[in-house]
C-alpha cells in the first residue's frame, strides 16, 4: 500500500502540474494542503496556515463553510447544470434579483460566465457593440496605468504594462492610460480625455483600491469628479469590483463610497465566497436597450458552458445571505477598527512606507534601501519567514498586504500583526 507524504505529493505535483505566476524552475517547495477550516489550511503533516490572502483574495467567510457547502449539496443532487441560453433556473433568477437589490439602482439587468477576467471581457464587448449597434465607431478604450483586470487578451490589454504582459504587448488592442485622479491632476487628466473623449467607447477602472498593483489607494471624491467627467463626455464607465466588492473595502461594494454610478460592474472573486468559479457582468438597461432589437446582429454573441451554473449561484446565494448577516458584519467592522489602529503603529516603523488601509484591506510599502533587482529577492524572503510562522502572506513586490476572511478572529488579527512588527524588526538592522 502507498502511504501519501508530503514530498510523493511535491514530486508527483512536481511531474504534471503547471502552477499560475510561478517560474517552476526556480519555485521552493509547493504545499500539498489537505484540508481548509476557518481561516486556517492544513498541510499534509498537520501544520495549520492561517490565509492571511484569502486564498487569492476570494476567501470570505472562511475555508469549507458547512452553510454554503449544504447549499451547493443539496443544489448538486437537484440540478447541477443547464445549458442557459433557452433555459433558465431558479438559483440564477434569485441571485440576480439579490445582487441588484445590493447595487447602485441604475444597474438592470445580470450576464453570467466564469471568472474576473471573463467578466472584464463581457462588459468590455459589451462596450464595443454598445456603440457599434448605434451605428457608431469608437475604438479608443480608457483605463489607469497600474491597472490589473485579468489576463485573457481583452483583460490583459486594459491592464497597465509590466513584464507580465510584455511577450504579448503587440498582440493587445490599443488603450489610452491615465494616472488615478487626486485633487492636484483631475483638471490635466480632463483635457486629457477632452482630446480624444469622441473616439472614447469606454473607460474601465478598479474603484478606490488597484490591487494587482499593490493595493494602490486612491480617493472616492476623486473618482467620482472624474466619473461625472465621463458621464458628460458620453463615455461608459466599467466599474471593476471584482476584488472590491462584497465588503473588502468594509462596505459592501466600493460603489457605495461614489456618488456617481457606472454604467457596468464586474464581479467574481467573493461572488461566491471563494468556493465556486463565478462571474458576473451587470449593467443599466440604456446599454442593455442597445442590444434589445428585432434585428439579430444586435446580439450579443458571448457565452461560456458553464454560464450561470447552479452551483455557483447556490454557492452565492449562500454566500450572499452570510455576508448581509450582522453578525458578518459586525466581524468586517471589527476587522476595520484594529487596521486602522495597527495602520498608526506600522507607519512609525523605520522599515515601513504608505501604510494604508480602507476596510479590511490594510497594505503597506517594505523599505528596502536597495535598488528594484532586491525587490523579488526581498518579497520570497518575507513569503517564506511568514510561512514558518503560519501565515500565508504573498507580498507583491516589496508591498505587503493583508486581506484577511472575515471570520478570522481579533486575536488571530493581533498574532498576524504581532508576526509582521516582528518580522520587521529582523529586518531593521539590514
Ligand atoms: C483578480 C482580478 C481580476 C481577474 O479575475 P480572475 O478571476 O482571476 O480572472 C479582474 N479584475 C480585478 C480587479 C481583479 O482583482
Amino acid at each position: 500500500m502507498n502511504t501519501i507524504t508530503q514530498t510523493g505529493l511535491q514530486q508527483r505535483d512536481r511531474a504534471v502540474n503547471w502552477h499560475p505566476y510561478t517560474q517552476m524552475k526556480t519555485a521552493d517547495d509547493i504545499i500539498p494542503v489537505v484540508k481548509g477550516e476557518g481561516a486556517y489550511l492544513y498541510d499534509l503533516e498537520g501544520k495549520k496556515y492561517l490565509d492571511v490572502v484569502s486564498s487569492w483574495w476570494v476567501t470570505l467567510h472562511g475555508h469549507a463553510h458547512p452553510y454554503i457547502a449544504q447549499k451547493v449539496f443539496e443544489q448538486l443532487t437537484t440540478l447541477e447544470q443547464v445549458i442557459f441560453a433557452g433555459f433558465t433556473h431558479e438559483p440564477a433568477i434569485q441571485l440576480s434579483e439579490n445582487l441588484l437589490k445590493l447595487l447602485p439602482d441604475n444597474q438592470g439587468k445580470v450576464f453570467y460566465s466564469d471568472n474576473g477576467s471573463t467578466a472584464v471581457e463581457v462588459a468590455l464587448k459589451m462596450c464595443i457593440q454598445y456603440t457599434y449597434n448605434q451605428g457608431k465607431k469608437k475604438n479608443k478604450i480608457l483605463a489607469f496605468k497600474n491597472a490589473y483586470h485579468g489576463d485573457t487578451f481583452g483583460a490583459m490589454s486594459v491592464s497597465g504594462k509590466s513584464y507580465w504582459t510584455r511577450p504579448f504587448e503587440n498582440m493587445l488592442f490599443e488603450v489610452v492610460f491615465i494616472d488615478t485622479p487626486h485633487a492636484g491632476n483631475l483638471e490635466d487628466l480632463k483635457r486629457q480625455i477632452e482630446n480624444i473623449a469622441d473616439e472614447v467607447a469606454c473607460f474601465i477602472y478598479e474603484p478606490l483600491v488597484q490591487g494587482a498593483a499593490g493595493m494602490l489607494m486612491y480617493q472616492a471624491r476623486d473618482l467620482d469628479e472624474l466619473m461625472k467627467y465621463c458621464r458628460a463626455q458620453g463615455i461608459l464607465m466599467i466599474q471593476d469590483e471584482v476584488f472590491t466588492g462584497f465588503g473588502r473595502t468594509g462596505k459592501l461594494f466600493a460603489a457605495r463610497y461614489l456618488s456617481e454610478q457606472p454604467d457596468i460592474m464586474c464581479f467574481s472573486k467573493g461572488l461566491t465566497g471563494g468556493t465556486m468559479p463565478m462571474g458576473i457582468t451587470t449593467c443599466s438597461e440604456q446599454v442593455y436597450e442597445a442590444f434589445w432589437s428585432d434585428d439579430r446582429h444586435k446580439t450579443l454573441f458571448h457565452g461560456h458552458s458553464f454560464t450561470a451554473n447552479p452551483l455557483a449561484c447556490a454557492a452565492a446565494l449562500a454566500s450572499m445571505e452570510l455576508l448581509l448577516k450582522e453578525e458578518t458584519q459586525m466581524n468586517i467592522k471589527q476587522i476595520t477598527r484594529q487596521h486602522s489602529v495597527f495602520v498608526k503603529t506600522l507607519e512609525l516603523h523605520p522599515k515601513v512606507e504608505n501604510a494604508r488601509h480602507i476596510g479590511t484591506i490594510l497594505a503597506f510599502d517594505f523599505k528596502t534601501g536597495y535598488g528594484t533587482s532586491y525587490f523579488n529577492e526581498v518579497g520570497k524572503k518575507l513569503y517564506n519567514e511568514f510561512l514558518q510562522r503560519g501565515m500565508i502572506m504573498r507580498p507583491l513586490g516589496n508591498v505587503i498586504y493583508l486581506v484577511p476572511p472575515y471570520c478570522i478572529t481579533s486575536e488571530e488579527l493581533d498574532y498576524v500583526y504581532r508576526n509582521i512588527t516582528e518580522v520587521l524588526d529582523q529586518f531593521k538592522e539590514q
